[in-house]
This record gives structure tokens, sequence and C-alpha cells, in this order.
């Protein structure tokens, strides 16, 4: 399940820190590194999925609840609004191999697009 060079799989294990604003037996969530708004956290599952281009049917349920995990947090951190993004493979802009939703806001309105 975990991945041995996988940085999101070490901070799920917590042998790399984070800002852990979330967590229950499926998920975790915490602050990106470098933030690009004035709120912005990111939303992994525990298990190690490579990014939307590996995910199955069978994470269905998975998927769904990270989406509906977003608007919960944003609201408990005080946004009205937010984007979410999820990047997926080098093409599409992803980094860390270990999938990911980008929730971000704050401050001025966010740029369309
Ligand atoms: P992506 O380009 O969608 O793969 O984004 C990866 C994100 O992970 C970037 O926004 C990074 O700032 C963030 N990131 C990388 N390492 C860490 C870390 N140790 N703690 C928190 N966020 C991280
Ligand atoms: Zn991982």
């Amino acid at each position: 399940m975990m991945s041995d060079n996988c940085i999101f799989c070490k901070i799920i294990s917590g042998e790399i820190s984070s800002k852990k604003i979330f967590e229950d037996s499926d998920l975790m969530v915490f602050h990106d590194i470098r933030p690009i708004a004035p709120v912005h956290f990111l939303i992994i599952p525990k298990m190690h999925i490579e990014s939307l281009n590996h995910a199955e049917a069978e994470h269905q349920n998975l998927l769904g609840k990270m989406l509906l995990l977003a608007p919960k947090l944003a609201t408990e951190h005080g946004l009205k609004g937010f984007r979410t993004m999820i990047n997926t493979g080098r093409e599409g802009g992803q980094e860390v191999f270990h999938l990911h939703v980008h929730v971000f806001g704050g401050g001025a309105n966010l740029p369309k697009t």
C-alpha cells in the first residue's frame, strides 16, 4: 500500500512532518508547503494511488469522499469560495505522484481559468 519513495506516503506515516488539518481512516489533509493562495491545502488518500490516471472503479467512494471534504474544510478555514485542482501526469503539471486534490482560496478573487 505504501510506496517507499513517495513524499506523501512519508507524510502519512509521520516520517516527514506536515501541517495537518484533518485525518481519518481513508484520508489526510495538510497545508501545501508552497501555498499559491492565503489558504491552500491538499486532500490525499492514505492509499498510494499515483494519479487520477491510476484510479479505478473500486476507488469511487474514496474519490467522492475527497471531493465532499473540500467544501467542509474550506468553510472551516473561512473560505466562502475556493478552487480545486487535480494535476494528472507530467503533462498535467503533476510533481508529486500520489493523488491529491488542491483546495485554495482567500484574499482577492481568483482569476478566471
Ligand atoms: P502537484 O504539482 O499537483 O503534484 O503539486 C504538488 C504539491 O505538493 C505542490 O503544490 C507542493 O508545494 C506540494 N508539496 C510538496 N512537498 C510538500 C510537503 N512536504 N508538504 C506539503 N506540501 C508539499
Ligand atoms: Zn504515496
